[in-house]
């Protein structure tokens, strides 16, 4: 039988944004509810070194949202595995419908859905999405040891790819529109020093190339964006890594948008159009992107959502017989 849960704060989303969330509502006392979505621990989770994460001079990304969700969890965050589908905010209390099938009904929400990998839109992309088109190397490029690679895309998330399969890959050939990266430079020095990378400048991915049988890519057709003169380079994989867009589905008819499907919110603070709906990280944020940030604006929509809770008088029934952090083990207590 589908099952109903109440709450004061509905987190939704398990990136740096919604955990960091979950611990400053749980220690306002708001039994948070904390929903992951089909990404637990967010995109952090599809890379591999994080450096620049204050504290940690270099920690696994994967390992990074483990140490997250256990200090949610610690605060008191009940998280909760599962996909929110739908999402009703023309009322208060709001109510979300899991894919499980509960009905979650909250008197204020943080949304902290984040972003997805963009894609070419290519129909030979889309066929062999998963026979050797992929945009996760830290997923994937395990399969392609001993075997060219290409990746396309010219910011971070490309060169840091290019890096990493350089692990498994004989070759990386990296392949631009431009013949500038928007990478840090850092990460266009390692490029440079690499051996294993060649960077192939002015390009565009106009087709992906395979067999049938068995299922695979042999090849890319790529165009010189200067004279639409056409090549083709042999290739086993391909990822593509030409960004992210924000994940606004769930409310982009009922909250203000920016353009590009990001949620609006009041300059300096988390407030969506919708009053009890506030929002942070990726989904909120076209220019910075990054986990510190998102942390960052997971603790705003907390403070926010308990101010509001406060002032409509939802926040008076905590239960502030409970020591703070009183998930923690007793070591972990809270400051
Ligand atoms: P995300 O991490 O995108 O998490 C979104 C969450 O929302 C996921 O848990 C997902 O399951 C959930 N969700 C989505 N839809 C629903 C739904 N309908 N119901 C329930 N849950 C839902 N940043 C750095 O600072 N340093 C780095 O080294 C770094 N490396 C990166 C490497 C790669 C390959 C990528 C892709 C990004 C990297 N970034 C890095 C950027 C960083 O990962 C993001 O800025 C950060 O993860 C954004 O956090 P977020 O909480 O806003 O959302
Ligand atoms: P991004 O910075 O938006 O870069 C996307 C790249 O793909 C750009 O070089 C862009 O080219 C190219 N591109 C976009 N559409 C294309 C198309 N249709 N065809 C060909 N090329 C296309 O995205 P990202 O690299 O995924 O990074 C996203 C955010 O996450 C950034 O804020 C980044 O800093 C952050 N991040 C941080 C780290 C880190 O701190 N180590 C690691 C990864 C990601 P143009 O340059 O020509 O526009």
């Amino acid at each position: 039988m589908a099952e109903t849960r109440k709450t004061k704060v509905l987190i939704i989303g398990s990136g740096p944004a919604g955990y960091t969330a979950g611990v400053y509502a749980s220690r306002a006392m708001l039994d948070p509810i904390l929903v992951q979505g089909i990404e637990p621990g967010g995109q952090l989770t599809t890379t591999t070194e994080v450096e620049n994460w204050p504290g940690a001079t270099e920690i696994q990304g994967p390992d990074l949202m483990i140490n997250m969700e256990a200090h949610a969890k610690a605060m008191g965050t009940e998280i909760i595995g599962d996909i929110i589908t739908d999402l009703d905010l023309s009322t208060r209390p709001f109510v979300a419908k899991g894919d499980s099938g509960t009905e979650y009904i909250a008197d204020a929400v943080i949304l902290a859905t984040g972003a997805r990998a963009k894609w070419l839109g290519l129909e030979t992309e889309d066929a062999f999405k998963g026979f050797g088109v992929s945009a996760c190397a830290t997923c994937d490029g395990f399969f392609y040891r001993g075997q060219e690679i290409v990746v396309i895309g010219g910011g971070n998330t490309a060169v840091e790819e290019a890096l990493f399969l350089t692990n498994f890959a004989s070759k990386v050939t990296l392949i631009h529109r431009r013949d500038e990266l928007r990478a840090e430079k850092i990460l266009q020095d390692r490029l440079e020093k690499n051996p294993k990378i060649e960077t192939l400048w002015f390009h565009e991915l106009v087709e992906v190339v395979g067999e049938d049988s068995p299922r695979g890519v042999t090849g890319i057709k790529v165009r010189d964006v200067r004279s639409g003169a056409e090549s083709e380079l042999s290739a086993k994989g391909v990822f593509i890594a030409i960004g992210h867009a924000p994940a606004s589905e769930l409310v982009k008819d009922q909250l203000e948008l920016h353009h590009g499907g990001y949620v609006k919110v009041k300059p300096g603070s988390t407030e969506t159009s919708v009053p009890g709906v506030f929002a942070a990280g990726d989904l909120t944020d076209h220019k910075y992107r990054q986990a510190v940030t998102s942390a960052g604006m997971g603790c705003m929509a907390a403070l926010d959502a308990e101010r509001f809770l406060a002032e409509t008088g939802v926040a008076e029934d905590r239960d502030t017989t409970l020591p703070l952090g009183h998930g923690a083990p007793e070591s972990e207590g809270a400051a």
